[in-house]
């Protein structure tokens, strides 16, 4: 039996193993491996670190397949050269074909401090004890929440409606949601006005110690500190010698594998893309790898060009009623986008529990 083994069941590997499935060839094994034993629909972690959603509401069981193992194990090393990887058990698989989709982790852009003092929304443990943490604060215990993009907007306007908290957004651009259109930036800031959340535009975090955020080498005390300002490729990529960007992802060949092995793909946020790391991108790309897999599998040729990959857009969520986005170009405020996100969401749900 051959072996396919795809590191990570997010929203990468797991569209790719949904889309493989129904074409699998008899003599292959698929080994899904994921250090949680569920996939997380990641996009909702703000919501777990405000303690409004719980970690049950957002995990999905990895399908069942007699020819798809699911370990849940966590990886600690590629090893390129001998097809093999390594599991912190000191277990070795290995492989035929291998995905890589181990996700991202916070950037901290080398913020002294940074990393020992903040906390993050990057994995479900992360979120969990983030939640832990804002849970104990007093009423108007003050958060800085380190970064305007979504995630941050997102996690700042889901505590401003549900918790009795003084919240500080920082963001070093002269706007929050650098990547969306004026009406958006302006609708969010004045919602962050109705909501008494304070937004700190044209920051410069210079340093972070134990509850002091220093802005412009100035000390300003937080109860609870929250990274959201960047992110980068999961640590077992960044140690892989392979060509990257300068963010530090993967470039990879048309068909999304390594240029110099086409037997290794690379999938989501630790993949060089022309687009910048999202949910939607990952499950794109994964699409594209499964036809480009299947395809083998089935000895048809492979298209000369790939068509690119379809995005739909995105949305964002203050709080459980209101929200924003950008679909087709079109910005969008208000109750509207915020339906639109839930019923995204509950698609998804139902979708990946068949
Ligand atoms: C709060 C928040 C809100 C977001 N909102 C949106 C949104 O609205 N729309 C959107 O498109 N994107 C959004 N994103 C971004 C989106 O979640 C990511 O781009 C997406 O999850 C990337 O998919 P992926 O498959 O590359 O990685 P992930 O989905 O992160 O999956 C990586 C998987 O690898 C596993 N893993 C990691 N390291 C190891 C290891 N060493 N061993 C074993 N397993 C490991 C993890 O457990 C995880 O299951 C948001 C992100 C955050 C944090």
């Amino acid at each position: 039996m051959k072996k396919l083994v795809i590191l990570g069941g997010g929203y990468g590997g797991m569209q790719l193993l949904s889309s493989i499935i129904p074409h699998l060839p008899y003599n292959l094994m698929v080994i899904l491996i994921d250090k949680v034993p569920f996939h997380f629909l990641k996009t909702e972690y703000y919501a777990i670190a405000a303690g409004t959603v719980q970690d049950q509401s957002l995990q999905i069981p990895f399908p069942k397949h007699p020819q798809v193992s699911i370990i849940q194990a966590e990886v600690e090393k590629i090893d390129l050269e001998k097809n093999k990887v390594w599991l912190s058990d000191g277990n070795p698989i290995a492989y035929n074909d291998l995905i890589i989709g181990l996700g991202c982790e916070d950037d901290y852009h080398q913020v002294e401090g940074a990393d020992k003092y903040t906390h993050s929304i990057q994995t479900i443990s992360k979120s969990k004890h983030t939640h832990k943490h804002l849970q104990g604060l007093p009423d108007n215990g003050k958060v800085a929440i380190i970064g305007g993009g979504l995630s941050g907007v997102e996690l700042a306007a889901e505590l401003a409606e549900s918790k009795k908290l003084q919240i500080a957004l920082f963001d070093r651009g002269n706007a929050i949601l650098s990547a969306y259109p004026k009406k958006v930036r302006n609708y969010v800031e004045r919602w962050f006005e109705t909501k008494k959340v304070i937004v700190y535009k044209n920051s410069e975090i210079t340093r972070i110690e134990e509850n002091l955020v220093y802005n412009h080498g100035s000390p300003m005390p937080f109860d609870c500190i929250v990274w959201t300002a960047g992110i980068q490729p999961n640590k077992i990529v960044r140690a892989l010698d392979v060509e990257k960007d300068k963010k530090g992802r993967i470039f990879l060949s048309k068909y999304h594998h390594l240029p110099s092995n086409e037997h290794v793909f690379v999938v989501g946020d630790c993949a060089s893309l022309n687009h910048p790391p999202s949910a939607q991108l990952a499950r794109g790309q994964a699409e594209q790898i499964a036809f480009v897999l299947i395809s083998k599998w089935q000895g048809k040729l492979l298209p000369y060009h790939m068509p690119p990959i379809k995005l739909k857009g995105v949305l964002g969520s203050l709080g459980k009623k209101d929200g924003f986005g950008l679909i087709a170009k079109t910005a969008l405020t208000g109750r509207i986008p915020r339906l639109i996100k839930r019923g995204v969401l509950w698609k998804d749900k139902i979708k990946k529990a068949k």
